[in-house]
């Protein structure tokens, strides 16, 4: 289902920043690209990502991210458990997230972050979905809160990978893909281009961000979706393989992480046949 093009697995195409372009950025994203991965970060972004989901080649994963944990209501679980059971069967939900822990300011927060966390994975869990990560500085709290969960298999996307080897390979061994967004392509990035290289192909991924984490071309400016083709070019030289061939894993791992969601439509439709 999924064909070798371009495919960028986190933007938050909710972001209010693009609210003005948004339908110039999803006409190009329509012309250039096979999947945009809509992302939520915030829950007042809930219905514009589904919104957004309805165009060909958009989806979307509905969560919230660790830095906005304060603004949901006191009902966002049922609030996000209604709206997964009611798009699950459009095929256009097809992972929750953002979710994550992030200590970069502290561990003040943690409990809180680890409590919506396990939360948000439950309900991953419940509906069959993969999950999007954002760890950072939190990688042991994260892999303490699994094993607490007696989660030794984890479906989902590290986005934005930027942890050492060894957490790498422990993300790989939970069966997590793992995501590169525009930092690769930064010059001093060294240890994130050693990381690109080791990284098993059929789980490699890649993504904008949008509007943050701009690859070295548009340093200063805003990222958007189509620039994940600068990010490949980026790994087609550090792993020595043709974009052609990168292109057909990337649809690979799509279909591989992604394809069961938006087959239990086909065969819903095949059912009411
Ligand atoms: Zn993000």
């Amino acid at each position: 289902m999924f064909v070798p093009g371009l495919y960028d697995v986190h933007a938050h195409l909710a972001d209010s920043r693009l609210s003005a372009e948004l339908p110039a950025i999803l006409q190009r994203c329509a012309d250039e690209m096979q999947a945009v991965l809509v992302n939520a970060a915030r829950q007042p972004e809930w219905q514009k990502v589904l919104e957004i989901a309805q165009k060909p080649g958009m989806y979307a994963a509905l969560g919230l991210h660790p830095f906005f944990l304060h603004e949901a209501s006191d009902d966002w679980l049922a609030q996000l458990e209604k709206l997964v059971a009611a798009e699950l069967q459009s095929g256009k939900l097809i992972a929750i997230g953002e979710i994550g822990l992030d200590c970069w300011d502290g561990r003040k927060q943690i409990e809180q972050q680890k409590n919506f966390l396990r939360l948000q994975l439950e309900l991953a869990h419940k509906f069959s979905l993969p999950v999007i990560l954002h760890n950072r500085r939190a990688w042991p709290d994260f892999f303490g809160l699994l094993k607490e969960l007696r989660c030794s298999r984890l479906l989902g996307v590290c986005h934005h990978f930027n942890a050492s080897r060894q957490i790498a390979k422990q993300a790989l061994d939970l069966g997590l893909y793992i995501s590169f967004c525009g930092p690769l392509t930064y010059t001093q990035s060294n240890r994130l281009r050693e990381l690109a290289k080791y990284i098993p192909a059929d789980r490699l991924l890649v993504e904008t961000d949008c509007p943050d984490l701009p690859p070295q071309s548009q340093r200063g400016a805003q990222s958007r979706p189509w620039m994940v083709e600068e990010i490949m070019h980026c790994i087609t030289e550090l792993r020595r393989v043709s974009m052609s061939t990168l292109q057909e894993q990337i649809a690979d791992n799509w279909q591989s992480l992604f394809g069961k969601q938006i087959r239990k439509v086909f065969t819903e439709i095949r059912k009411r046949k």
